[in-house]
């Protein structure tokens, strides 16, 4: 039996549905809870939602919801999404649980030693709901959202973060996993020793988060909240023993813009509650997607999400667990996904798959026996030495050079089926024949096991095929792969659909319309607008009388808010102005609009106006325009629609 492993994600705020982002580490979390599992560890996966931030009172506002209601029917769309990824979770927590509130309440009575009342007053950027010190700031701007903080005043009480720095660097300095990868650890240590300043960790004036035990006038900041979560989530404050079973986390996978938090005050608060800290904090990159379409004969931009519904979960998280270097950023191109979905996934794993089932039905009735002992060298040891590497990179986070390691086993296994020649063999050496495929069905056998953490799905369709099942924990990984281990004397083979299809061009667009219901590929095309004309200026007599838009279809309309960071002349034209706005969650786009000669490019910066999200990129003078502004049009005047009230970037326009 191995040891226990206890792995968490950031948990989400809930006022928009998942993005690939977000999807990206709630994969990578699984994919490592999953390969604990498989090796045998006792594991708990937590993830859940932060539902006290005052942009879910917001969100919950604009739908005239009720905040609980609202919080509510959002665990329903982030539970179907992760589902719909094959995310297997011990449990998700909601911070509105009474679990929660209980075991938040517990630790600030054991932080209370160090919590003082006292006087705030600074910068506060409400998209991140954090406070920000004058240095910490880009141009007086948020450093993650361009725009201007809120100056915030107010009596509320403070955590003696300051008190904790040496003791917190010392840590860091003698635990070298504590803080991965290297390059976080390096930004976390540059930030203690600029010096540690007392936090803020109460809110006045608002009623939606848990009340201060020591002053209910006051609710507990929204970021402490949230990263009480991986404590209370195993019991912390109402069930010692689970909580004494589990803590401390082995692993907090966060993103790589929030380690402040957990590398910094969330390890000073542990301490401060005489809690030992996590083992490792791992701060992982970006997925980048800049709205490139999937096809040239699918014009509309399809979210990198849809990848799941059309070529499968199994697909999508082969692709952001091979692509790039974790811990670091990823491109989320459709070129890149196409070209690894074809060479990796249906040309050498599924094809291999096919024609080793077709084989063994063509030329041995689907029936063989179990010949482990006659195997020679040419799979098997490469399969041992393919077993170790997969084991020593998952457990330092490289699930890329994992799977870069588990093909070189497919693609020798598809090469000693064209040095063997099975098909000459049927003619000429039956025994032969029996042996070469037993050999290429363990090494299949080998891969699904090696990839089942990053596909399971597909994993668990290829050993269906084989006759075979999987049942992770019990037994060490190679106990479990130890050479023609898991089949019976005899064995039987039945060739399945193919697990990874090809698809033409015309196959994925017909199935995204399948996926999108059908509209968005006959809906007309709006283009992009040319120099000369406010970019959202559309042929009026397309929309005659009686033509009216379904329901869906405006659905389909992503509107958004937007925050303009930048904006500047397009050299030479008298028209344009190219700005790069913020649409939340750190979506910065670039965007052209023919609006120069009714605004000064200086008085935009700041104003946030509405644009179409998910209108495909065009490029006008030769720069891409990634969103579309709306305005009202009147003759030569033009006047941009901006909200009435002030609400963040990102907020949906319904
Ligand atoms: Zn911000």
């Amino acid at each position: 039996m191995g040891s226990k492993y206890y792995i968490t994600t950031a948990i989400d705020y809930v006022n928009s549905a998942p993005h690939i982002g977000t999807a990206y580490e709630k994969i990578s979390a699984d994919v490592f809870a999953r390969f604990h599992r498989l090796i045998g560890d006792e594991v708990f996966f937590l993830m859940g939602n932060d539902e006290h931030s005052l942009n879910v009172l917001r969100a919950a506002a604009a739908k005239g919801m009720d905040p609980q209601a609202y919080t509510d029917e959002m665990e329903g769309v982030f539970r179907g999404i992760w589902d719909k990824l094959e995310i297997e979770f011990d449990r998700f927590i909601r911070t509105t649980e009474p679990d929660h509130v209980r075991g938040l309440s517990t630790l600030f009575r054991a932080l209370e030693d160090d919590i003082y009342q006292g006087h705030y007053e600074g910068h506060y950027c409400e998209s991140c709901e954090a406070f920000y010190q004058e240095k910490d700031l880009v141009d007086g701007c948020c450093p993650t959202h361009g725009t201007k903080p809120a100056w915030i005043k107010e009596e509320n009480y403070f955590f003696r973060l300051s008190k904790y720095a040496d003791r917190l660097l010392a840590h860091i300095e003698e635990h070298p996993d504590f803080i991965r990868p290297e390059s976080r650890r390096n930004e976390i240590v540059q930030l203690i020793k600029g010096g540690l300043e007392d936090i803020s960790i109460t809110r006045a004036g608002t009623d939606w988060g848990v009340p201060l035990p020591m002053d209910e006038s006051q609710v507990i900041y929204v970021w402490v909240d949230a990263l009480t979560n991986y404590a209370t989530g195993i019991g912390y404050g109402y069930d010692d023993e689970r909580f004494a079973k589990w803590w401390p986390a082995d692993a907090h996978i966060i993103g790589k813009d929030i380690t402040r938090f957990h590398c910094v005050i969330w390890p000073s608060m542990l301490m401060a509650a005489g809690i030992e800290l996590p083992k490792t904090i791992y701060g992982h990159g970006f997925v980048y997607f800049k709205g490139q379409k999937l096809s040239k004969s699918r014009g509309v931009t399809v979210d990198p999400l849809e990848a799941a519904d059309v070529f499968g979960p199994s697909a999508l998280r082969y692709f952001l667990m091979r692509e790039g270097t974790y811990g670091r950023d990823v491109d989320f191109t459709w070129e890149q996904f196409r070209s690894r979905y074809d060479s990796e996934l249906a040309n050498d794993l599924g094809n291999l798959v096919s024609r080793t089932t077709a084989m063994v039905g063509k030329f041995l009735g689907g029936e063989l026996r179990n010949l482990s002992s006659g195997s020679g060298d040419a799979l098997r040891s490469l399969s041992a030495d393919v077993r170790a590497t997969v084991e020593t990179e998952m457990l330092a986070y490289a699930p890329q050079a994992a799977l870069a390691k588990t093909w070189e086993l497919v693609r020798r296994a598809n090469s000693f089926i064209e040095e063997e020649k099975p098909w000459v063999l049927a003619k000429e050496d039956r025994g032969r024949l029996e042996q070469v495929l037993f050999d290429v069905l363990e090494a299949i056998r080998q891969v699904a096991v090696l990839a089942w953490p990053v596909m399971p799905g597909k994993s668990e369709a290829i050993l269906r095929e084989l006759g075979l099942t999987l049942e992770p924990g019990g037994a060490t990984l190679d106990e479990l792969l130890a050479w023609g281990s898991e089949w019976g004397d005899a064995i039987s083979v039945a060739k399945g659909e193919p697990v990874f299809p090809k698809y033409t061009d015309e196959d994925l667009a017909a199935k995204f319309d399948i996926v999108s219901g059908a509209t968005t590929a006959t809906a007309p095309r709006t283009e992009a607008a040319p120099e000369g004309a406010p970019a959202d200026d559309t042929d009026s007599t397309d929309k005659g009388a009686g033509k009216m838009m379904t329901f869906q279809q405006f659905q389909e309309l992503d509107l958004k808010l937007a925050k303009i960071i930048e904006a500047g002349k397009v050299e030479g034209t008298s028209k344009l102005i190219k700005m790069r706005v913020d649409l939340g969650g750190n979506d910065v786009r670039q965007m052209v609009a023919g609006i120069a000669e009714d605004y000064a490019a200086d008085d935009l910066v700041g104003k946030t106006i509405v644009v179409v999200a998910n209108l495909e990129p065009a490029k006008i003078r030769g720069i891409e325009s990634q969103a579309m502004l709306l305005a009202a049009v009147d003759g030569g005047s033009i006047a941009l629609v901006v909200p009435e009230k002030d609400l963040p970037p990102g907020t949906g326009v319904s």
